[in-house]
């Protein structure tokens, strides 16, 4: 996405870095470890939910996640509208399991490049779901990432 048109979208409560130029992120992918575990019992990259680029020459890690986009696209584009992609009480939209068939229309109506929304392949097609960042919003210790992150440069916005 260009970032003028970044700018001009309004995004709802969401996980942020503290800003990358300082951030002490270790690239340790703790954030996506636990986010897994928490939700999925069971640790690999295509249930992250919280997305790592590491610049190879300066160093630094750039954490992306879901911005929970206040027109949230994916939820308007999902087959199964309030059932498989659904809006909490607070705008958050998360995903429930056991609806998702993994069609990946929410995927493809990421706005974001990479998509914010994360795919489990599978040959098994009741398998394939879509995962993404609910802000763990029924824990009630509040997101793990940031609960878990071994040098605090996770929070909510
Ligand atoms: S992959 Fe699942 S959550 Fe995404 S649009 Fe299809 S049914 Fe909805
Ligand atoms: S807030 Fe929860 S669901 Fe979102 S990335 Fe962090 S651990 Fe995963």
């Amino acid at each position: 996405m260009e970032d003028n048109e970044k700018n001009q979208r309004s995004f709802g409560r969401h996980i942020v870095q503290t800003s990358s130029d300082i951030s002490f992120c270790a690239g340790c992918n703790a954030c996506g470890i636990v986010c897994s575990l928490v939700h999925d019992g069971v640790v690999g990259p295509s249930y992250n939910r919280i997305f790592m680029e590491k610049g190879t020459q300066s160093m630094v890690t750039v954490i992306h996640t879901c911005q929970q986009c206040a027109d949230h696209p994916c939820y308007e584009a999902c087959a199964r509208k309030d059932q498989a992609m659904c809006l909490d009480e607070n705008g958050t939209v998360f995903i429930n399991d056991d609806f998702c068939i993994g069609c990946k229309r929410c995927i493809k109506a990421c706005v974001f490049d990479p998509p914010r929304i994360n795919y489990v392949k599978s040959t098994d097609k009741t398998k394939r779901k879509a995962k993404k960042c609910d802000l763990c919003h029924t824990r009630l210790e509040g997101p793990a990432c940031v609960q878990y992150c071994q040098v605090s440069c996770l929070k909510l916005s």
